[in-house]
């Protein structure tokens, strides 16, 4: 969004912040935005959308991105990077069944640590690289805006892990950008084409992505605008590369050019890949292709129609077919769950690719959206949700603050951690502080902070109705349930005599991220703090049960103490309530050891099994 407002204060122009998406691809990378409602793909370079991920160091140390780096891999490999996006969060152990494929040199001096790249004289790790190619992205985007561009949504594909993920968000970092938010590459596609949008849908869809060397298949439900990974296979090293390998591979033969030698002209080799991608492309909509290159002294014919084309790539798309079977079968349905097939990456522009697919789901896939950009365009939609632009629409799919419960002491006992995916469940044992309690108060809180008061309450009720007991010895289940919407279901219920209480609450409405993260930064400037309030708030609480237990234990057992330890006893009361004054953690743990120490002999001689019961659990 790219409005512009006027401060009436100033009288100065506002430009509105613009959060974008990304794609940083394997093979190309784009960058989208979204105006007035509809998500556009910036032309970078070139007036084209797509930028090469392909970064070219120069002599000199000027930094050469996209479409300006491509000539370079033939004429300068050694100083050429491509295919970083493969290195992203990888040590060299993780590629090095691989390392021929890359024709830049790749340092293995410690196989635990990520890969470095060298060029020249100077090492790069895949995360500095992949910020050039983010922020070559930005300035395009900056100078057709003509806004300054801070935050952005990168999408990857499903089956990064943290790793991989965090090294993405870093290179964003790096790039002067904040990533609000990584999002599965299969997730932006279906956003693209308004999958998930709907909050009351539910779908099971199939995204088919097959790029430059990669393909992926992922198979997604989607409930109530959570997207779910069902599965997800293919082929990391397959991909429209192959095909015009093939291709090639197939004009070597059709010239009778003896392999041997055409195999050490990389230049050649790659000059004939170059123009069987080409043919590729034309026979995307043609239905022949014909052109002639040289070769030192010779005529290169390359003809070839597409009926021929699709009988040389026949094998390579089977492939891929194998990878869906796979995929549907690890995500427990069948076919015909399928509710839609969405189409991504440039080589699904092939029409054999678009047959094929089409035969194996038995379905007409979705392919309007341009396919290089339907990704791209995904995130800008993600960013403008972001941005709030589309307050009906919430995507979550974890939980970005933690949930829980007061405990004595007014401690936050955490049930669900923040960043669990959702829906999750918990459940948890609490007990009663105080003999023949009959009415617990359960207060459910957001945050991260040690301390109840610091975080935010989202509820408060009461368990009541619980028989009388002595303390500790109800079992209080208290059973947290999150659902997709974010919705949470709080139950109580003791167990011994099955009383229960529920209770529903919405954690995740009315905050926004902004509030999140201010609560996330607090938790963190304030962790040290917190955890010496906590340990004193412990000892305090361990105290008071301690006092509680033992007057109640001298009235009770009168009988079974002598003159002596009566006193004694008296005196380290006196003690421990002395200490609590200080609110000395030391101090308190001192004066409990002590009072310990005296009423050992006669507890031990009548050990009560409410006190066994109180020492378990934790009390409300
Ligand atoms: P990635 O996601 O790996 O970065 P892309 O989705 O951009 O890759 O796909 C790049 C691949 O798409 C290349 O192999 C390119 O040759 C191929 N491609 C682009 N346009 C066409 C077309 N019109 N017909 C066939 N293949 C195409
Ligand atoms: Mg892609």
């Amino acid at each position: 969004m790219a409005k512009i407002s006027i401060d009436i204060k100033t009288g100065t122009i506002k430009k509105q912040k613009v959060i974008v998406g990304i794609d940083l691809g394997t093979t190309n990378s784009l960058i989208a935005y979204t105006k007035d409602g509809h998500p556009v793909a910036v032309r970078a370079q070139n007036n084209q959308t797509i930028v090469p991920s392909i970064i070219h160091f120069t002599e000199q140390g000027e930094i050469l991105v996209g479409h300006e780096a491509k000539p370079y891999l033939i004429s300068s490999p050694e100083r050429t990077i491509y295919s970083v996006k493969r290195l992203m969060g990888k040590s060299y152990k993780d590629i090095a069944s691989h390392s021929d494929f890359f024709t830049y040199k790749i340092i293995d001096d410690n196989t635990d640590h990520l890969v470095k790249v060298r060029v020249g004289d100077k090492f790069y790790n895949p995360i500095e690289l992949s910020s050039h190619i983010l922020k070559a992205l930005k300035n395009a985007a900056e100078k057709e805006l003509n806004v300054e561009i801070n935050q952005a949504v990168i999408t990857v594909p499903a089956y990064f892990n943290d790793s991989q993920r965090q090294a993405t968000k870093d290179a964003g970092k790096l790039a002067g950008l904040e990533v609000l938010r990584i999002i599965n590459e299969p997730t932006a596609a279906s956003l693209a084409y308004g999958i998930g949008l709907n909050k009351d849908e539910v779908k099971t869809i199939a995204v088919y992505d097959l790029g430059g060397g990669t393909f992926d298949i992922s198979i997604l439900r989607i409930e109530n605008g959570v997207f779910e990974v069902l599965s997800t296979n293919g082929d990391t090293y397959l991909g429209g590369d192959d095909l015009d390998k093939a291709l090639a591979q197939y004009w070597i033969g059709t010239n009778n050019l003896p392999y041997s030698k055409v195999k050490d002209d990389k230049n050649f080799l790659q000059s004939l890949r170059l123009e069987a991608e080409q043919a590729k492309k034309v026979l995307s909509t043609e239905h022949s292709y014909q052109n002639t290159i040289t070769w030192g002294d010779k005529s290169i014919h390359c003809y070839i129609t597409r009926n021929g084309f699709e009988k040389i790539i026949s094998p390579i798309i089977e492939k891929t077919i194998q990878c869906c079977k796979n995929a549907v079968q690890d995500a427990h349905i069948s076919i015909e769950q399928i509710d839609a097939v969405v189409m991504v990456g440039g080589s699904t522009r092939v029409p054999f690719v678009k047959q094929t697919v089409k035969q194996f789901f038995n379905r007409e896939p979705y392919d309007e959206i341009n396919p290089d950009e339907v990704v791209a365009l995904g995130a800008a939609i993600e960013a403008d949700i972001l941005s709030g632009n589309r307050k009906d629409i919430i995507l979550l799919d974890v939980t970005p603050l933690s949930l829980g419960i007061e405990t004595l002491g007014g401690l936050m006992d955490v049930l669900i951690p923040r960043n669990t995916k959702i829906p999750t469940q918990a459940s948890r044992q609490y007990t009663t502080s105080i003999d023949g309690q009959t009415n617990l108060k359960i207060s459910v809180y957001q945050g991260e902070r040690e301390l109840v008061k610091d975080n935010r309450k989202l509820a408060e009720f009461d368990l009541k109705g619980i028989p009388p007991m002595p303390a500790g010895l109800p079992k209080i289940q208290i059973n947290f349930t999150l659902n997709a919407d974010g919705i949470l279901k709080v139950t109580a219920k003791e167990l011994r005599s099955g009383i229960q209480q529920d209770i529903e609450v919405k954690p995740q409405y009315g905050l926004t991220d902004e509030q999140v993260e201010q609560m996330l930064l607090a938790s963190l400037q304030n962790a040290q703090q917190d955890m010496q309030e906590r340990q004193i708030l412990e000892a305090i609480g361990e105290a008071d049960q301690i006092l509680y237990h033992t007057q109640k234990f001298i009235q009770k057992h009168a009988d079974l103490i002598t003159e002596q330890e009566k006193e004694n006893t008296q005196k380290s009361i006196l003690h421990l309530q002395d200490a609590l004054k200080t609110r000395d953690k030391n101090l308190i743990y001192k004066a409990i050891d002590e009072l310990n120490e005296v009423t050992k002999p006669f507890a031990e001689r009548a050990m009560d099994i409410a006190i066994a019961e109180a020492l378990k659990g934790k009390k409300i």
